[in-house]
């Protein structure tokens, strides 16, 4: 070919530009104003349509995990409570809800939804108080799904027969649902908008750590004039939980929390004619192959793990990365850890808000002692902490086997355990090696590897080249020791309803 014709590419300069977060990252406060928030000083039980002192006549102080500041009191629900909860909500059933045409049922959840928009800063807010979660979450993800749920299940109520075909479906009763700490009012809505939908009344127990958002969904409740008893809401700790799973008129226990406690309740269920979910933990493998756009890989990886602090079921705790690339993920991992903001949730710059509270800060430090004495190499943030309140950096541990603790139980906090991989049948065999089976992440630029691997990893969700994405419409659930049932979506309806042969 002619020397002239032939295309002429530019001369491939040397890559010296090293790129390297910032480390010292200063921006000015921004942080969100709490005037908005009207918390009181003390709240006492929801309870057919009413705030009704508890014949406990016990309260028990709510903090916010970033300073230790106490921010009110709550009723402590005690047996007696709890029956008084469940008879408003039998009685709401069998004389207004179960009756109630579909139609109007669906205008109730609709309104919800609308005022649940309407004052979502200020539930964004005292999310973040109480929870301890940056102030861009509970505003961008925490709040605005909240209300989607309520508006997506508002649509299934008078459209139940297209649900399921060929099949009539019944309510079953009163749902007695038990919530986690780490997304506090989008766990109500995840379990009321069905079971409100479907025609069911509720009684539903807030976590002990974060029962404001609850309580002001039971305002919510108030001002959308939902018949009284439909919605109960009782604060309180495992005790109440105790009390509402042995209730003898719930039809169904809807829980999610920790598998520990998923079992006790399994136990205590069976032999019963109780319907049951259990929405339980997780240890998710996110896998990045060599073929993978490794910047993007890096960010959803940052994003599966720190979101929320890690304190979420379906965190991406385990890295498994391809060995050829393995080095340089891991230095790109380390320059964005740095890169991270921690620090008072009520910030808009912040990446890391506080851990929810001292016990289980606890059991964060607990095993990043572990990873160490398991020979795993930790590598932190070194980023400073405030005094007070409770506080984690950021933390990757490598050198980690399989075996580990660190690599095998549920941590729920900013820590990421980072094993390597060569082959698709090894990485398979190391992701579905462990007791939970909630969510997976696969990052590679081939579809069918794509496809491949969402077929052999056992995980009720996978996430292919993002993370922690989620959507009413979508079904949302576990395997093995993660749990089963499914929330969200149309599969979000099956376990609040008989289906009748018609
Ligand atoms: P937890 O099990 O300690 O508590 C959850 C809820 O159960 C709280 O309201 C608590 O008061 C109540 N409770 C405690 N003991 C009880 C008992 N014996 N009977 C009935 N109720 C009882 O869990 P947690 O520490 O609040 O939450 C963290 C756990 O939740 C993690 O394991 C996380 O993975 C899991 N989680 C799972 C999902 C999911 O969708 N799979 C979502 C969020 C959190």
């Amino acid at each position: 070919m002619d020397k002239k014709m032939q295309t002429v590419l530019p001369k491939k300069k040397k890559n010296t530009l090293k790129l390297k977060f910032e480390t010292t990252r200063s921006y000015a406060p921004a942080l969100e104003s709490t005037s908005a928030a009207n918390i009181k000083p003390q709240y006492d039980l929801f309870i057919n349509g009413k705030f009704e002192a508890p014949l406990s006549k016990k309260y028990f102080p709510t903090i916010n995990p970033s300073n230790e500041e106490k921010l009110s009191e709550v009723a402590e629900a005690n047996a007696a409570d709890v029956d008084k909860a469940v008879k408003a909500a039998t009685n709401a059933y069998e004389k207004v809800w179960k009756k109630m045409a579909a139609k109007e049922r669906g205008k109730y959840i609709f309104r919800i939804a609308r005022i649940i928009q309407e004052k979502a800063r200020e539930l964004a807010i005292i999310e973040t108080l109480d929870g301890g979660k940056p102030i861009r979450e509970s505003r961008d993800f925490d709040i605005p799904a909240a209300a989607n749920h309520f508006f997506y299940y508002a649509g299934w109520a008078d459209k139940l027969d297209y649900a399921f075909p060929n099949k009539r479906t019944e309510s079953i009763g009163v749902a007695g649902q038990i919530i986690p700490w780490n997304f506090p009012l989008l766990m109500a809505a995840w379990k009321i908008a069905p079971a409100l939908a479907t025609g069911n009344t509720v009684v539903l127990k807030p976590a002990e750590t974060t029962p404001l958002t609850a309580l002001k969904l039971a305002e919510i409740i108030q001002e959308a004039d939902l018949p009284p008893g439909v919605v109960n809401i009782i604060t309180g700790g495992g005790a109440t939980g105790v009390a509402l799973v042995n209730h003898p008129e719930i039809k169904k226990i809807a829980f999610t929390g920790s598998t520990e406690v998923g079992k006790i309740i399994l136990q205590t269920t069976a032999g019963t004619n109780k319907k049951l979910t259990l929405e339980l933990g997780g240890k998710a493998a996110n896998i990045i192959f060599e073929d993978a756009p490794l910047d993007e890989a890096v960010e959803g990886v940052i994003n599966g793990i720190f979101f929320n602090q890690g304190q979420v079921c379906c965190a991406g705790s385990r890295l498994y990365v391809q060995e050829s690339v393995a080095h340089t993920v891991i230095q790109k991992l380390k320059d964005r850890l740095e890169s991270l903001i921690v620090g008072n949730p009520l910030d808009k710059n912040t990446d890391i808000g506080a851990i929810n509270s001292r016990q289980q800060l606890q059991t964060i430090q607990k095993y990043l002692k572990i990873g160490k004495q398991e020979g795993a190499e930790l590598y932190e943030s070194p980023c400073a902490l405030p005094k007070k309140g409770f506080w984690c950096r950021p933390t990757l541990f490598t050198n980690v086997a399989q075996s580990n603790r660190i690599a095998q139980e549920e941590i729920f906090g900013p820590v990421l355990a980072i094993l390597t991989f060569r082959t698709d049948d090894e990485v398979i065999e190391k992701a579905n090696n462990s007791p939970y089976g909630l969510s997976a992440g696969v990052w590679t630029d081939k579809g069918s590897k794509i496809f491949n691997m969402s077929k052999r990893l056992k995980a009720g969700v996978i996430w292919a080249n993002t993370f922690n994405k989620f959507d009413p419409t979508s079904p949302f659930g576990g395997f093995k020791e993660s749990g089963f049932g499914r929330e969200g979506g149309l599969h979000g309806l099956l376990p609040y309803v008989n289906l009748i042969n018609s």
